[in-house]
């Protein structure tokens, strides 16, 4: 099934992508490889801005589980969030491109702080903006971010760059025959509780008609490919 095609999009990068074959941390061959493919994006014509995960360095909800407080542990995943921007920026820089760093929570010697416009300004002069620091308030999540941040940016599609290559109807890793959809609705993927993106980035999402398209891009060359609208990827829309 092809899907349309989107212009100006938010490619949301989960933490884990870019451990690439380790456990923890930043794989810079794995970031290296995203770049390119950013750059392919790029030079396609797509306009592109980017919200990091932090998952791979840190997960708020893990760390209160190990008894710090809550909203503490959320800013030390936040900050998680900053570092894998700044690597990002650095392998993106490294090939020519043009980047900012903004992040949600201001720390003016190490990157821009987020302002809506000023970003704005920056992709309407091809520059690829990474947010990072998520929505700078603890309680929440990359995803919420992404989906915020792309209807402020008025993107045309939020792009989930994950290890999975679209939604299932059960967790594929784990039920042998699990179903995977080629396109859903918000409204069943709220209703059905599937792991698309959390509920409130589902939510933001729908009421702002902004399709959401799940792919692996843990396969090289899948990113280009789901943008042009083939490869292997769930599309949610309304
Ligand atoms: N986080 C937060 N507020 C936000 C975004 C992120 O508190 O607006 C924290 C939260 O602790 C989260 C961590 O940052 O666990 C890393 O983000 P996330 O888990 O969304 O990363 P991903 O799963 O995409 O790697």
């Amino acid at each position: 099934m092809s899907r349309p095609q989107f212009n100006r999009i938010l490619l949301k990068l989960s933490g884990e992508v870019l451990m690439g074959k380790n456990q923890f941390g930043i794989d810079p061959e794995m970031v290296a490889r995203l770049a390119r493919e950013i750059a392919e994006a790029k030079e396609a014509g797509h306009e592109l801005c980017i919200v990091v995960g932090g998952g791979n360095i840190y997960r708020g909800i893990a760390g209160a589980a190990q008894g710090f407080d809550r909203a503490s542990a959320d800013y030390m995943g936040m900050l998680a969030t900053v570092m894998n921007s700044l690597a990002l920026q650095n392998a993106l820089e490294q090939i020519g491109l043009d980047t900012r760093v903004q992040s949600a929570i201001p720390m003016a010697t190490v990157c821009e702080p987020y302002i809506r416009r000023r970003a704005v300004r920056h992709m309407e002069k091809g520059r690829i903006v990474i947010f990072a620091a998520g929505t700078g308030s603890p309680y929440f999540t990359t995803d919420t971010t992404a989906a915020l941040r792309a209807a402020e940016m008025n993107c045309d599609a939020l792009f989930k760059g994950t290890s999975v290559d679209g939604v299932y109807d059960a967790d594929p890793k784990k039920v042998e025959g699990a179903k995977r959809y080629d396109s859903l609705d918000f409204n069943r993927v709220l209703a059905d509780n599937l792991r698309v993106m959390d509920a409130s980035a589902v939510a933001l999402c729908r009421d702002n008609n902004i399709p959401i398209v799940v792919f692996n891009i843990r396969d090289e060359g899948n990113l280009t490919q789901v943008l042009d609208g083939g490869g292997t990827a769930t599309i949610v829309t309304n």
